[in-house]
């Protein structure tokens, strides 16, 4: 008598490449001690490997208790937490378990700021997929996009690149709860 086999069900994912890469990026972001703005940033293959993970922060060493790495005045480069905080992309790249990045994809949650943008060109990062874009942020974005064009770097939004992976990201946005207040980085 030949076995009879019932049908299973296909199985299938919970999430897309996209929400799972984003996802992580979150994650890392609700590591981020930046009462300003969390941010996260995930680095993945083209063969959807992810080898760098970061979030915004104060570098090896710097204590988060001394508040003049969180100081706000733009005037004074050494009360501006400009100086101090390393963007997440960057973190992200310094992070990597493998070097170079040829052809590898950034997803950061954040569109990334033009020192970031340097860094992501140089490292050899071909793509980037960024969540948020803040509209006070405009020059400096163009900046990075500029600067992205030119070098051959694609930039989407999660949100035109995948609506079901941008709805996802929201939702586990409100998990990670930016501070009240949260601003730029
Ligand atoms: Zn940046």
């Amino acid at each position: 008598m030949a076995l009879k086999y019932e049908p299973v069900s296909k199985p299938q994912a919970l999430i897309g490449w996209h929400s799972m890469f984003m996802g992580v990026a979150l994650l890392a972001s609700a590591r981020s001690k930046d009462h300003r703005a969390r941010n996260g940033a995930c680095i993945v293959t083209t063969d959807h490997r992810i080898v760098g993970v970061g979030y915004n922060g104060l570098p090896r060493g710097c204590e988060d208790d001394d508040p003049i790495y969180w100081s706000d005045d733009d005037n004074d480069p050494f009360r501006s937490r400009h100086s101090y905080v390393v963007h997440a992309e960057v973190n992200a790249i310094l992070n990597c378990v493998v070097l170079p990045l040829t052809n590898a994809t950034i997803y950061a949650t954040q569109f990334p700021c033009p020192r970031c943008a340097q860094s992501i060109i140089q490292a050899g990062i071909r793509k980037v997929v960024y969540l948020r874009e803040k509209s006070h942020h405009a020059p400096a974005n163009a900046a990075s996009e500029k600067m992205f064009k030119a070098s051959g770097v694609a930039c989407e939004s999660l949100e035109r690149l995948d609506v079901e992976a941008f709805t996802f990201a929201n939702d586990l946005t409100d998990f990670v709860a930016p501070a009240p207040g949260d601003g730029d980085v």
